[in-house]
């Protein structure tokens, strides 16, 4: 069974998501960049492209699609999934 056809790829692209907001460079087999929850001079944020999940290192943020729109675009949930769903 193929690992990139399991049930994460038919959910949210987190990757591409945060791609809007922030540079995101490959680190293993993760990406990071420079958190734009705080002021961030390293690249605390790691985005994991296997558990769709992102987490900052610096100050302590972390989740999912949701969970980064929400934060990033100052959001509901609601409003955050329906700017998901949106695309
Ligand atoms: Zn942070």
């Amino acid at each position: 069974m193929s690992s990139d056809q399991n049930i994460l790829s038919a959910q949210v692209d987190l990757v591409k998501i945060v791609s809007r907001y922030i540079l995101l460079e490959q680190s293993r087999r993760n990406l990071k960049g420079r958190c734009p929850f705080h002021k961030d001079l390293a690249t605390s944020l790691m985005v994991s492209p296997e558990k769709n999940q992102f987490q900052c290192f610096g100050c302590g943020k972390g989740g999912g699609a949701v969970e980064f729109v929400m934060a990033i675009e100052n959001k509901s949930r609601e409003e955050a999934m329906l700017l998901i769903a949106k695309g």
